[in-house]
């Protein structure tokens, strides 16, 4: 017998599902093009529809046309980005999600108390790009333990540490419990900076990681919350795949295996995971389960409105 167990919850989150509704709305509303800084989503069947609707993503503000429409992606965007295009006359809507920008009010709050801050993320990624932007002088980027240990503030200095919100709960624990012992006087968010959807979406796929053969996550490769989530499978010696359709899963993957588990990160459309199902149950046949770890019903209604 061949087991396909799902996760639940798994995929969109409420507010990514709000950015693209957002997006879709506005080209109905306005018609094309119009402009998206970075990508709405981190996923690439969602950038690819928008593409066909002719949104266009981009940060070059040069190359965007005076008085166009730009929408903010979901990730947060960097206060510097604002001001230019509100200085180029652009039309802006924030699709950002409110928990992003919940990390931003806590570092402005910070910086104006004489705090420097310490962020746990990646350098590269959007919205640790966008916070850090509130002060690039007094908000450091780490990653990792080594990180910390490279860091030096003067005595008496105010520190503050804040994370981005979709990173590892495990490793991001740890690096707060190293930076915590390297300066106990830290001060911390009053809630985790890590979201609720990250935070089921891996405690979900650590329910069963030990118990099947496999596990297959649907998403992109530069979405944080979902290669965070094939990394759990990696740490549990698991084969791990982290796919964004079934024509990417290797013919010998599933060679010996009788149980495989499938989540999807927070930026997939739910019909990506169907495809990889069905793709399976054509290969074997179905034993398809569901198991629920938490429910999620939030949804986060919107107006359309340009500044
Ligand atoms: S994954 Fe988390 S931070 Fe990203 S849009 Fe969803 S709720 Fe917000």
């Amino acid at each position: 017998m061949f087991n396909i167990l799902i996760a639940s919850p798994r995929g969109y989150c409420a507010w990514v599902d709000r950015a693209i509704g957002m997006l879709d709305d506005i080209l109905d509303m306005y018609g094309a093009p119009i402009y998206v800084n970075h990508e709405i989503v981190h996923n690439k069947f969602i950038v690819n529809y928008f593409e066909r609707k002719w949104a266009i993503f981009s940060d070059d503000l040069e190359s965007i046309p005076t008085d166009s429409i730009m929408v903010f992606s979901a990730h947060g965007v960097a206060p510097s980005f604002v001001q230019a295009a509100k200085d180029k006359w652009l039309r802006t809507i924030d699709a950002s999600c409110p928990l992003v920008i919940k990390v931003h009010n806590e570092a402005k709050k910070f910086i104006k108390e004489w705090y420097k801050i310490i962020y746990i993320g990646k350098k590269t990624h959007q919205e640790a790009i966008g916070v850090r932007d509130n002060d690039l002088e007094n908000i450091t980027v780490v990653g990792n333990k080594a990180d910390v240990d490279s860091l030096s503030f003067d005595p008496g200095q105010k520190l503050a540490l804040l994370n981005q919100t979709t990173l590892s709960v495990d490793d991001t624990k740890e690096v707060i419990a190293y930076a915590l012992e390297k300066y106990p006087d830290i001060k911390l968010p009053g809630f985790s900076d890590i979201c609720y959807a990250t935070t089921n979406r891996q405690e979900a796929v650590k329910e069963l990681v030990k118990e099947v053969e496999a596990l297959i996550i649907v998403g992109s490769k530069n979405s944080s919350n979902s290669t965070k989530l094939a990394l759990i499978g990696e740490r549990a010696s698991l084969p791990s795949l982290l796919i964004d359709s079934p024509d990417e899963i290797p013919e010998d993957f599933l060679k010996w295996i009788e149980n495989v588990w499938i989540s999807s990160g927070a930026s997939v459309p739910d019909s990506l995971v169907q495809e990889v199902i069905k793709y399976l149950e054509s290969l074997w046949g179905k034993f398809m389960k569901e198991i629920v770890t938490a429910e999620e019903k939030m949804i986060f209604p919107y107006k359309i409105k340009l500044s």
